[in-house]
């Protein structure tokens, strides 16, 4: 099985002001394929893998049985694919809200505007390249944290939730150097919460 570009279920400018058409376009079409190719070229040398899943893949990294070198290919570019696959969904203009997410929310971390402003201290302070991540641990329990690279949740047998990705390519063509003002904006095309 070869793992393929999932379609947006919106278009390139459906987020503007934003999130800019330019930088939606060249983040899917180029980063996100780029992730997907890489992560195809190393599993063809594995048939035995083709019918897992990427979160099997991801969560069982530790034991399957490959070179090591494709271990960390399979961690960045599943990763990579994974990540984005998820991103695309959660910005989505026809999100409606998610009741009982935001009342765990609330339950967690106090209120809604707490929660937003830990999430955006976390994936301001993100050193480099990475992602902010609401997700939910092995005893269903809501936490906030961020990885560096293309580190998925699913490695720690979490489920993510919510994700932003602070790579530079997800806002530079817009925001140049400013991650606090592209989280902030970020936020407005968050429906569901
Ligand atoms: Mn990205």
């Amino acid at each position: 099985m070869k793992f393929e570009l999932p379609k947006l279920g919106y278009s390139y400018d459906a987020l503007e002001p934003y999130i800019d058409a330019k930088t939606m376009e060249i983040h899917h079409t180029k980063h996100h394929q780029a992730y997907i190719d890489k992560l195809n070229a190393v599993l063809e040398k594995y048939p035995d893998l083709g019918s897992m899943t990427i979160e099997e893949l991801l969560k069982n990294l530790d034991t399957l049985k490959v070179e090591e070198a494709d271990r960390t290919a399979i961690r960045n570019h599943g990763g990579g694919y994974l990540n984005h696959s998820l991103f695309w969904i959660i910005m989505d203009p026809s999100n409606q809200k998610n009741e009982s997410l935001i009342t765990d929310i609330t339950a967690t971390f106090g209120s809604l505007d707490d929660f937003k402003k830990q999430f955006t201290d976390i994936a301001t302070k993100q050193f480099g390249s990475g992602w902010a991540w609401l997700v939910r641990d092995e005893q269903e329990k809501l936490q906030l944290y961020s990885t560096s690279n293309q580190d998925s949740p699913y490695l720690r047998g979490h489920t993510p939730l919510i994700s932003l990705d602070v790579w530079e390519h997800a806002y530079y063509l817009k925001y140049q150097n400013r991650r606090p003002e592209y989280i902030e904006n970020w936020w407005q095309v968050i429906k569901f919460i």
